[in-house]
């Protein structure tokens, strides 16, 4: 079984290794869309894989990272693509998170995104 829970982040970022004279080497920002998948089994007293409450403070706690940030600033972000994006969320939260299944990260005003199954299935 799986459950999720979104969170929303404001962002600038450019990508130094862009060709020349592409835009994406410019800093620009985006709004994010990140989607978070648990999966597990609901424990039998309580029918919860896993508290939603628990799940926003370690959603709250990664975006506060990220919102209103230069990625490229963040260690392990210097390349910020949706890519690296996702699999540096999926570190952040794993520890606290150990049921981690998947990060989506959406891209709206791109119609564009990722969706990262963890370490094992890149
Ligand atoms: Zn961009």
């Amino acid at each position: 079984m799986r459950i999720y829970k979104e969170f929303f982040f404001d962002a600038a970022h450019f990508l130094p290794y862009a060709e020349d004279g592409h835009p994406n080497r410019r800093m620009h920002g985006h709004s994010f869309r990140v989607v978070v998948w648990l999966e597990g089994k609901p424990a039998p007293e309580t029918g919860l894989l896993r508290h939603f409450e628990d799940v926003e403070r370690e959603l709250l706690r990664v975006r506060e990272k990220l919102d209103h940030r230069l990625l490229n600033e963040i260690e392990g972000l210097e390349q910020p693509t949706l890519e690296r994006i996702a699999a540096w969320i999926w570190r952040d939260l794993e520890p606290a998170l150990p049921e981690i299944a998947c990060v989506e990260i959406h891209r709206a005003s791109c119609r564009e995104g990722c969706v990262y199954d963890g370490p094992e299935k890149v």
